[in-house]
């Protein structure tokens, strides 16, 4: 009988999680089929009710229900509980289990531009929800600092505050971390600077960009945004927000399946679904 798999949020209209998930089952021939749901916060609770009731295999969660989800699942892995947010859910014989994959998903793709964070000095520009899950996730890879700037400098004090693993940690404003930016080998941009509409700004200043940096931002609608642009220009290697995106799904793929997917055409996938509409 045909597996139901799902991805919760609102809006959802716009998630390409169906697309590529759906697309995967096919190309392995697993009898499956994964649906986007539009559930407002009310509705919850009933909602992973109902996909307990109806056997699912597992789902996606995203924006707003990442952390609402948590008192509604069985077991949340250790990782998720201390970001307490939860994108992945496994219907293990019927208990829901809670995993993040934003953060491993982040680092599985940085692979390919920094095989260890041994001895780097990372900057994290932006201190919301995707900072916190990248944040964790590279502290529990020891590299030398990992600093955190953002336009509300208390969010960045209270993310390294919040961190329950040891790191060496500094907050700084956004105009502070552009001064500073030479120290760095790896910058990962994660406010939403960059997006539109704010396609023409950027979150610091580049002039003082280490050569050889590798300069990363999380977003990928567009592909290239300006601060990309700039560190390019700046010899940074760069490096856009698709491999986290394909990542954080392709490790839900595979707690679902046991199969680690194709990444490449994953990539190819999510590509074709944003040609035309990348900005
Ligand atoms: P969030 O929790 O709302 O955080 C937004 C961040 O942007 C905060 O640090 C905020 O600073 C900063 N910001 C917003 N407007 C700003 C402005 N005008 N000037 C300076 N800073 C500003 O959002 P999020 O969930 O972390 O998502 C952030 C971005 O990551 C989004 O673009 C999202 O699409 C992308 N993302 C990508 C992936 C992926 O798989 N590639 C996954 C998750 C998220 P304040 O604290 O000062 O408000």
């Amino acid at each position: 009988m045909k597996k139901l798999y799902a991805v919760l949020g609102d809006p959802i209209g716009h998630s390409m999680s169906p697309i590529m998930h759906n697309d995967l089952f096919e190309h392995y021939k697993i009898d499956a089929h994964y649906l986007p749901f539009h559930i407002k916060n009310e509705n919850l609770e009933d909602a992973v009710k109902g996909l307990k009731a109806l056997g699912v295999g597992g789902f996606n969660i995203t924006v707003p229900h990442k952390s609402a989800i948590i008192p509604f699942l069985d077991v949340v892995d250790e990782l998720a509980l201390n970001l307490g947010a939860v994108n992945t859910v496994v219907n293990d014989g019927g208990k829901f289990i809670g995993y993040n994959t934003d953060g491993h998903g982040f680092l599985r793709g940085l692979n390919a531009y920094m095989p260890t964070l041994d001895g780097k000095k990372v900057l994290i520009l932006g201190a919301g929800g995707a900072a916190r899950g990248l944040y964790f996730t590279l502290a529990l890879e020891r590299p030398m600092v990992i600093d955190i700037a953002n336009r509300t400098l208390e969010k960045a004090s209270s993310l390294i505050e919040a961190c329950p693993y040891s790191i060496a940690s500094n907050a700084f404003t956004l105009e502070e971390a552009g001064r500073r930016l030479v120290e760095y080998d790896l910058i990962i941009q994660t406010t939403t600077i960059g997006m539109s509409p704010r396609i023409a700004e950027l979150p610091v200043n580049v002039t003082n960009l280490k050569k050889n940096a590798v300069v990363c931002d999380i977003i990928y609608n567009p592909l290239e945004t300006l601060f990309l642009q700039e560190a390019k220009l700046k010899g940074a290697s760069i490096q856009n927000g698709i491999d986290m995106f394909v990542y954080q799904g392709a490790l839900a793929f595979e707690k679902w399946t046991g199969i680690f997917p194709d990444i490449e055409r994953m990539k190819n996938n999510v590509l074709q679904q944003l040609g035309g509409k990348t900005c």
